[in-house]
This record gives structure tokens, C-alpha cells and sequence, in this order.
């Protein structure tokens, strides 16, 4: 399949003309220009339930979902409903209202280590907020991040970063002070011996290790349970706080997120043994498609955040009560019915994506988060960012265009999720599934 082309989209060429002039490639976060796998963006006109329709008209079943938030589908009429209700109030005060708090509260009940949260606007400002309390608390300045790791375009953690610096293959930003990734150390994902020998060397200058709670900007990677409780213990020997970054997961692979999947099941006795993490970050679903998001944790910890205590933090729009309102509202619409919707629409379209692939001997690899998933162009399990980056870019990039031609948009990179909502029926799942034979032709075929 060729490459789809302005011809296929005149008014999104258009529209990303007109971008360029006025925003530096067009577009508002870099992934979206669709540089790695060329073509035009699509610019979205309107979106319901599991549908997207562009500039020109053209529907795509969403496999993007706004990288996680839309679990609902878009503009879900209870989430709707309860912004159009909000606003009519007033947008914003610059004081606290009774919104914040309730969103507060039901991200404390849903995560039981999760003692107290402070909101922000964005998974980005969440985890720069996370790093300076941690340093905050432990009077210590260096932060651990893993390989492939996306914590947002925090200048201490952009560091071999995922996401779009994966796909641009970018080994880290420009514009980082030394003095600032001075204080980064970068160990690789699922790797429990790295991490111990860089805290018998190091520990006693180490305030964090931050960790995405299972890797999904390197594509879906989930930690080993090794890996996950030597996290714990290590970071608990040497003084040093773990911050799990639930940005992506929260509230998506579980009612919690992916701590709840990890507590679930047969983690559950290990976990009581090894304790949970000091600090957790979310955004994407609990901001309902809005921008706010959040951290939080031990209570003895976020102490120490103004007014409080010395670990200055805020915002102008902070806790806002729009965003809340769809915060709130999109959690309580995540019911078991919808995590139990998005297992049957995650697994069929997966199952049907490899049978295809199969089919047509492209080599591949799907890997699991909850109900969150990525097709790796490769064979062979994945464990980290240098086996994420032995794939085939070019065959997903085919698969991407042949999908997106037959009206299914998937995440334009081979380094991200796939993401699902409960509104995908079946008549969104088979239009995705029929696209699948081809799309998978396109990719064994140069
Ligand atoms: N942490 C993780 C795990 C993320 O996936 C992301 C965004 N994809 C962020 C942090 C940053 O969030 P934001 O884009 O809202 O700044």
C-alpha cells in the first residue's frame, strides 16, 4: 500500500499548511506529525464513541483513543453532561472548589496507597513535581530512570526517553543542561542487577527511582515481578523513594490501574511483603480527555508540599473545575462492565492482528498491559528499549498506511500502544478486523 498522501486528505494538507506557518511543524506534540511514518496528518474534525472523522470528511475507527484518555469513547454523554453542567458554573476561579475534591477523593479510594494527591494539568508536570518532593524529602539530588521510559519532556528525565524520542530516534533532547542530565542515571528496563550495582555505588546520592508502572512508550513492555519487587526493596534499603509513574495506566489496565492488576491475582501476597510504591503519578483517563492529572502517595511525604511545607508547587489552573468534572465523571463511568469491554475488544482485535500477520509471514511480537497492547514488528519477547528499537519500522510503517487507508487510525509510530475504549462495538472491532488482511499483505510486501 502506498503511502496515503495529501490526495487522500486535501483539507488536512490544507489545514497543515496553514499549521506550519504558525506552530513549528505544524502540530502540538511531535508524534502527531506523523514524521516517522511520512503521509499527511489527519486534523480531526469531531469525534463520538469509538469513531474519529477528519477535515475531509472521512471516518476512522480510533485505535489512539488521545494516547489513553478517551476509555469511554468519544464525547460520552454522561462525561459530556457533566462538563456542559460544570462550565455553565464558571471555567475557572483561582480558588479551591468542591470539584477537586472530589476528584481528589476518588483517585484516594481507587488506589489504596494513595493516601493524598495534589492536581496538576499535565502527566508532565506530575512527575516534575513527583522528582522535586522526592529530592524534597530525601535532601538528595539524583533520579534513576529506565531505558524507554516516557515520564513527559521533564528535563531530568528526557534521557533515552520513549515516545516520540524513540520515534524520531532521538538519543535525548537538546536544550537539557548537562548540569540536569548530570543527575539522571539511565539503567535499563527489567534489568534487577543494573539496578543493584547502581545503588551499591551511588545509593547514598539517589532521592528517586522513577519507573512507568509496565512500560508503554517503548511499545507495551510489562516489568517481571523480579523486577518490580527488587525495585521495591532496593529503593527501601538505600533511603530512596519509588515513584511509579501510572500516567498511562492509571485507571486503565485495572479500577486503579496497574498496581491493581499487580495486587490482583497472585501478586497479592508478594506485594504485602514488599509494600507499594512512595509515589504515584497519574493523568490521561483521570482528566477524562481534559487537561489535568495528578501525584500523590504516602501522606508523610506530600507533607511536604507549600502550603505545608518547603517543596514549592502550583498552578493558575490547577484542580480546574471543568477538567474535574470530566475527571470524575469519566472514573465513575469506568465500571466492571467497561474493563471487562475493553479485555473483548483488546483481545479480538489483537488475536485477529497476529492470525493476519501469520498469515501473511510478517514476523511479530504482541505484548500486554491490562487491556493495553503493542505489535512489535520483530520476533522474540521484548524486555526493554534496545529490543523495542530491533524492529521492523518500515513493514509497521506499510501496515500504518494500509490500516489508516481503510479507515482505522492507529498510533503513527511502532513504539506506542494500542489504546481501546468500551464504546468500541462490534461494528468498530469488525471494521478494524477487516481491514487487518491487507494491511498485514502490505507489511510482509515492500
Ligand atoms: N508519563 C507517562 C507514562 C506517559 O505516558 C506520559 C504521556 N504519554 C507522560 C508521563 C506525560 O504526560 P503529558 O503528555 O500529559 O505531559
Amino acid at each position: 500500500a502506498p503511502v496515503q498522501t495529501t490526495s487522500e486528505a486535501p483539507a488536512s494538507a490544507a489545514l497543515l499548511e496553514r499549521a506550519s506557518v504558525v506552530i513549528p511543524g505544524g502540530v502540538n506534540s511531535p508524534v502527531r506529525a506523523f514524521r516517522a511514518v511520512g503521509g499527511t496528518p489527519r486534523f480531526m474534525a469531531s469525534g463520538s464513541g469509538p469513531w474519529l472523522t477528519d477535515a475531509d470528511g472521512k471516518r476512522y475507527v480510533d485505535l489512539i483513543c488521545s494516547w489513553g484518555p478517551m476509555i469511554l469513547g468519544h464525547a460520552h454523554p454522561d462525561v459530556l453532561a457533566a462538563v456542559t453542567e460544570a462550565a455553565a458554573r464558571g471555567f475557572s476561579f483561582g480558588t479551591p472548589s468542591e470539584n477537586e475534591v472530589r476528584l481528589a477523593e476518588e483517585i484516594v479510594a481507587r488506589v489504596e496507597p494513595v493516601e493524598q494527591v495534589r492536581l496538576v494539568n499535565s502527566g508532565t508536570e506530575a512527575t516534575m513535581s513527583a522528582i522535586r518532593l522526592a529530592r524534597g524529602f530525601t535532601g538528595r539530588d539524583v533520579v534513576v530512570k529506565f531505558a524507554g521510559c516516557y515520564h513527559g519532556h521533564v528535563d531530568a528525565l528526557l534521557a533515552s526517553a520513549g515516545s516520540g524520542i524513540a520515534t524520531f530516534a532521538l538519543p535525548d533532547s537538546a536544550g537539557v543542561p548537562r548540569s540536569s542530565a548530570g543527575e539522571t542515571i539511565v539503567l535499563p528496563y527489567n534489568d534487577l542487577p543494573a539496578l543493584e550495582a547502581a545503588f551499591a555505588e551511588r545509593g547514598h546520592e539517589i532521592a528517586a527511582v522513577i519507573t512507568e508502572a509496565a512500560a508503554g512508550n517503548m511499545g507495551v513492555v510489562p516489568p517481571t515481578p523480579e523486577f518490580t519487587d527488587g525495585l521495591r526493596r532496593v529503593t527501601a534499603e538505600h533511603g530512596a523513594l519509588l515513584v511509579s509513574d501510572e500516567v498511562m495506566t492509571g485507571f486503565r489496565c485495572s479500577a486503579a490501574g496497574y498496581y491493581g492488576l499487580e495486587t490482583a491475582a497472585d501478586a497479592g501476597d508478594r506485594r504485602r511483603t514488599t509494600g507499594a510504591p512512595d509515589l504515584f503519578t497519574f493523568g490521561k483517563v483521570m482528566g477524562g480527555g481534559f487537561p489535568t492529572a495528578a501525584f500523590g502517595g504516602r501522606a508523610d511525604v506530600m507533607a511536604l508540599l507549600a502550603p505545608q511545607g518547603p517543596v514549592y508547587q502550583a498552578g493558575t489552573l490547577s484542580g480546574n473545575p471543568v477538567a474535574s468534572a470530566a475527571g470524575l465523571a469519566t472514573l465513575q463511568g469506568c465500571t466492571p462492565e467497561v474493563y471487562a469491554r475493553l479485555d473483548v475488544v483488546s483481545h479480538a482485535i489483537a488475536d485477529a492482528v497476529a492470525s493476519e500477520l501469520s498469515a501473511a509471514s510478517v514476523p511479530h511480537r504482541i505484548q500486554w498491559a491490562g487491556s493495553m497492547f503493542s505489535v512489535f514488528f520483530r520476533e522474540g519477547a521484548v524486555s526493554g528499549y534496545d529490543d523495542a528499537k530491533d524492529q521492523d519500522t518500515a513493514a509497521f510503517r506499510r501496515f500504518f498506511h494500509a490500516m489508516l487507508g481503510q479507515g482505522v487510525h492507529l498510533p503513527p509510530s511502532a513504539f506506542e500502544s494500542w489504546f481501546v475504549s468500551a464504546a468500541h462495538d462490534d461494528a468498530a472491532v469488525d471494521h478494524v478486523i477487516a481491514a487487518l488482511p491487507a494491511a498485514a499483505r502490505a507489511a510482509a510486501a515492500p
